[in-house]
């Protein structure tokens, strides 16, 4: 059967059978059936480099991390309601990479229940229920966290809790002091509501924002509002945590905060589903004198071996470090299109996190970033878009990403970019 022929069978069984609220990438979709390393493979034989996959951190299928799974999985496999070192020698070697205020973890499957726990403990904890969140956030699935991302299109009014702040969209020293401003403004303006606040949560690359890293510091500020005002800060580490800032291993450590609690998931085994939450013992000792808390498959123990082998190969293969570096090189040769670009209007990010601002004049072109995607997927280079005007690239390849492999990324963005169609 001709690739496209099956390609259109598929779309049509899976509207079918899982009905319409799924989403595809791409125009044409890409029908992917094996993966290595940066590399995704279609069902024709077609190689695409893969600079979109954050949850591959370490590279599509890593023999290291399948082995472990392998391995427990022919042991055992059971839940946190039974004693088992496993998860326990997991949660030192991630809790040895937190600074030591975050003490304690729990595990979950999801970021969305990691999310969820983290608000449920913020509101046990401070008494409160209101949430301070950006103005294109995304934290979560679950209705609570609906409430909380406004990048699935809140229903209006905004639920009385929530107040939505603009992210922080520029790089000037006043950054932090204006973003602090925006959260002390909307703690205020839920006190005279008569709402009580729990928590300031923020992606620390502000990912669905359209990417916005610098100047490193600039939440500390806004956290120090956040505080007086009596709320806790949430750091949703689910994007930019495990290394992929390229320095040190979470996004907050850039802004010399340390968080009330630590939201993760995504990276943390590679494709398996694992995620968790750090918090502050104290935090957590309040929480459990009130409530218990249970998740049937969080914390099993092959999943804490696929977390343990993610590990492994971030320290083994250097990937923080290769992830500073190539990230670096990656936004120098895209910073360079603007020269032969007018589209491309700022490149920004940290590490292997990279954002792309396409605008035509002071306008957001959101027509041509979705044509660029597109165009670069017709060029086997898999990317996507973010950002409140839909005209941010977002590139955020696997950590394993080498300069070589940035090259080819450029070339292709430099071929689709000169296209009539875009330029
Ligand atoms: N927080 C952020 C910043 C995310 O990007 C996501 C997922 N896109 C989540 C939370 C939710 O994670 P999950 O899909 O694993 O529930």
């Amino acid at each position: 059967m001709p690739a496209e022929a099956s390609t259109q069978e598929l779309i049509a069984r899976r509207n079918r059978l899982l009905g319409p609220a799924y989403r595809l990438f791409y125009e044409q979709p890409v029908h992917v059936v094996r993966g290595e390393d940066v590399w995704l493979y279609d069902a024709a034989g077609n190689r695409y480099l893969d600079a979109y996959n954050n949850v591959a951190c370490v590279g599509h299928c890593h023999p290291h991390v399948i082995e472990a799974i392998a391995r427990q999985a022919a042991v055992l496999n059971t839940h946190t309601r039974y004693l088992h070192e496993t998860i326990l020698d997991y949660a030192e070697r991630l809790l040895a990479t937190f600074p030591v205020d975050l003490g304690q973890v729990m595990f979950t499957c999801t970021g969305s229940e990691a999310n969820d726990l983290a608000l449920r403990v913020a509101r046990t904890c401070t008494g409160g229920t209101g949430v301070v969140v950006t103005r294109t956030a995304y934290h979560g699935v679950t209705g609570a966290l609906a409430d909380l991302s406004p990048s699935l299109g809140l229903p209006e009014p905004t639920a009385p809790h929530v107040r939505l702040v603009s992210a922080p969209h520029s790089a000037d020293d006043d950054t932090g002091k204006i973003f602090a401003s925006h959260v002390r403004a909307a703690f205020e303006d839920m006190a005279r509501s008569g709402i009580r606040p729990a928590a300031l949560l923020v992606d620390t690359i502000f990912s669905s924002d359209g990417v916005f890293a610098d100047p490193p510091g600039f939440l500390r500020p806004a956290v120090d509002a956040a505080r007086a005002a009596g709320a806790l800060f949430i750091a949703d580490e689910v994007q930019p945590g495990f290394g992929r800032c390229g320095e040190g291993m979470w996004g907050f450590a850039r802004h010399g905060v340390v968080p009330d609690m630590v939201t993760m998931g995504k990276p943390m085994g590679n494709g398996h589903p694992i995620a968790a939450m750090a918090a502050r013992p104290d935090l957590l000792k309040e929480f459990g004198a009130r409530s218990r808390y249970f998740n049937t498959f969080g914390g099993n123990p092959v999943s804490a071996a696929a977390g343990m082998a993610v590990l492994d190969v971030i320290e083994r293969q250097r990937l923080v470090e290769n992830a500073r570096r190539t990230g670096t090189y990656l936004r120098e040769r895209l910073t360079a299109l603007r020269a032969r670009h007018e589209l491309v209007a700022e490149v920004r990010g940290a590490g292997l996190f990279i954002g792309v601002e396409l605008r035509r004049g002071a306008s957001p072109a959101a027509g041509e970033t979705t044509k660029l995607v597109n165009a670069m997927r017709r060029r086997h280079v898999l990317i996507s878009a973010a950002g409140p005007g839909a005209n941010v690239l977002k590139i955020r390849p696997p950590l394993t990403f080498g300069m070589e492999h940035g090259d080819l990324l450029v070339e292709a963005l430099d071929q689709a970019l000169q296209e009539n169609s875009i330029n």
